[in-house]
């Protein structure tokens, strides 16, 4: 059941994701990091912190693969929530 999200969240799909890093180091906020661990391509995927996103987006623009990453703005719904 999804909810109305209180705040932004970003969501990034490890399988998706190619371990660039543009998005963590676009990220004003400081809330995006790489995971130790490696998807199925061998890459270090991206992951959200869980906390401060403020859904401004700048991720998703520096992001060079379409899939790879969602922004929920404060007020969407999402199953999450
Ligand atoms: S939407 Fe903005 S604040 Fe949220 S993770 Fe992306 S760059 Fe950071
Ligand atoms: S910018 Fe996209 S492909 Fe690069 S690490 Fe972030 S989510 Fe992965």
């Amino acid at each position: 059941m999804s909810k109305i999200l209180e705040e932004a969240i970003t969501v990034v799909s490890p399988e998706h994701c190619k371990g660039c890093g543009l998005c963590v180091i676009s990220c004003p906020q400081d809330v995006l990091f790489q995971i130790d661990g490696f998807n199925s391509k061998g890459y270090h995927p991206a992951d959200y912190t869980g906390e401060g996103c403020t859904g401004c987006g700048m991720c998703f623009y520096a992001c060079p693969e379409p899939a790879a990453i969602t922004v929920y703005k404060k007020g969407a719904e999402h199953d999450a929530a």
